[in-house]
């Protein structure tokens, strides 16, 4: 589970950036180069804004609106060795990490609101402020930008040279800002921005300049672009509530599986109660309570939320008996963990007698009934297999239920 995790990181985002740079680095794209850096950077920024803004994912919007913004002001006034063109760069890798790991950290506020845009505001108010200290020749900002805060025998070492100190605190602090978002929120769009976050700033960084710089700008663009329709796939596909994957996924399971597998039908007994006694919010901490438990199924099987407080497994190539110790272990596993009752969470109605301080966090014991069925040979749809465990199911919500019925 956890090498998966790790894997998920990675793809797509670092296995496209790593393509990307094994193609520049290779020197595969040099004839390319010019024609590609005259498209993409416009195609990136159109896209990613239609794409945000119908997709409701304002971050996408601004981020490559950023992403353009600090293009252009390096392709056109970042480089060669003025004092100003060193300003903007320096102003540019400060900056524009900064501003990326913030925007990974934003909760969704719509693009076209008032909160949306105060952010743009905020996003363009930047290279204006550096256009008119430009403007009006308030260079003594870049001695505060080169001011060594610290000692700085360790960055000579580095293969950057002359990176100004600020640089080096501002990419600490927005690589502390992306790791502590991580640990928080971990959807595609968070690992998007991380790994467009580290595409820039290898970029600055390198000090790639020219149609390198923008070929690796229009990376961490497409990067975010893909990151944002990785999570509509996830948002189809995968439940909000329990984070296993919803009916769907099951569908297109069956089309990819076997003539052989043993499906089950597992439902929560007198959920309706839990609802009516705790309330909702209860009642959906209960449901992803149980969805982690079937989550860590083992013989092979999987687990999906099927709808309500109903989940199937499914064990490819397995017969029922077989499955029979799994099924049991879940249940008992269910059944013997009691669901203790987060203090915050009050019941609709108040309780007649309570006492607090003497009865603080309540416990609640939930169980489960299945129904498994198995499809053996050429015949039977996957919908037949799910009626068969349904009645399964149905045998053992009438036997008393808390047990697995076949
Ligand atoms: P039984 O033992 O016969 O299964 O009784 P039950 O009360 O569990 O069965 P029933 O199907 O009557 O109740 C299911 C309830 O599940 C009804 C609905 O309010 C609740 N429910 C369905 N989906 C959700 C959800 O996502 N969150 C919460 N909190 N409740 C849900
Ligand atoms: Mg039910
Ligand atoms: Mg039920």
């Amino acid at each position: 589970m956890n090498s998966k995790k790790f894997l998920s990181f990675f793809i797509p985002g670092g296995l496209f950036l790593l393509t990307a740079a094994a193609l520049m680095r290779g020197r595969l794209l040099v004839p390319w180069l010019p024609e590609i850096v005259q498209i993409a950077p416009g195609a990136i920024l159109a896209s990613g804004i239609l794409l945000g803004w119908r997709f409701n994912r304002s971050r996408l919007v601004f981020a490559v609106l950023m992403l353009a913004i600090a293009d252009r002001s390096l392709l056109y006034f970042g480089q060669g060795g003025t004092a100003s063109a060193k300003f903007i760069y320096n102003c540019v890798i400060v900056l524009l990490p900064l501003n990326l790991a913030v925007l990974s950290l934003l909760k969704e506020r719509g693009t076209f609101t008032a909160r949306g845009m105060v952010r743009i505001f905020l996003i363009v108010a930047q290279p204006l402020a550096i256009a008119l200290i430009c403007h009006y020749r308030f260079l003594a900002f870049n001695t505060y930008l080169n001011y060594p805060v610290f000692k700085a025998t360790i960055l000579e070492n580095l293969p950057a040279p002359g990176l100004p100190q600020s640089a080096v605190i501002a990419l600490a602090l927005s690589l502390f800002l992306l790791v502590y978002g991580l640990t928080r929120r971990r959807g595609p769009m968070e690992r998007g921005f991380a790994w467009a976050w580290v595409t820039v700033c290898f970029t600055l960084v390198t000090r790639s300049t020219g149609p390198v710089s923008t070929f690796y700008f229009c990376t961490a663009g497409l990067l975010l672009i893909v990151s944002v329709i990785e999570a509509s796939y996830v948002m189809a596909f995968r439940d909000d509530l329990t984070g296993l994957p919803a009916r769907r996924s099951l569908n297109e399971f069956f089309i990819r599986m076997g003539n052989h597998y043993t499906l089950a039908m597992v439902d929560i007994d007198f959920f309706k109660k839990v609802n009516d006694n705790h309330g909702h919010d209860v009642g959906d901490q209960v449901l992803a309570m149980v969805a982690s438990k079937l989550a860590r199924v083992r013989g092979g099987g999987k687990a999906f939320r099927y709808g309500g407080e109903e989940f199937t497994l499914v064990f490819p190539g397995k017969s029922v008996e077989e499955t029979m110790p799994y099924l049991e272990e879940l249940r008992i596993g269910i059944e013997s963990s009691p669901f203790v009752i987060r203090s915050r969470s009050r019941p609709r109605k108040k309780p007649k007698k309570s006492n607090p301080v003497k009865n603080p966090r309540k416990k609640l014991t939930v169980t489960v009934s299945m129904g498994a069925a198995e499809r053996a040979g050429q015949h039977g749809k996957p919908h037949d297999v799910v009626k068969a465990a349904d009645q399964a199911l149905y045998r053992a919500k009438k036997g008393g239920r808390n047990r697995v019925c076949t």
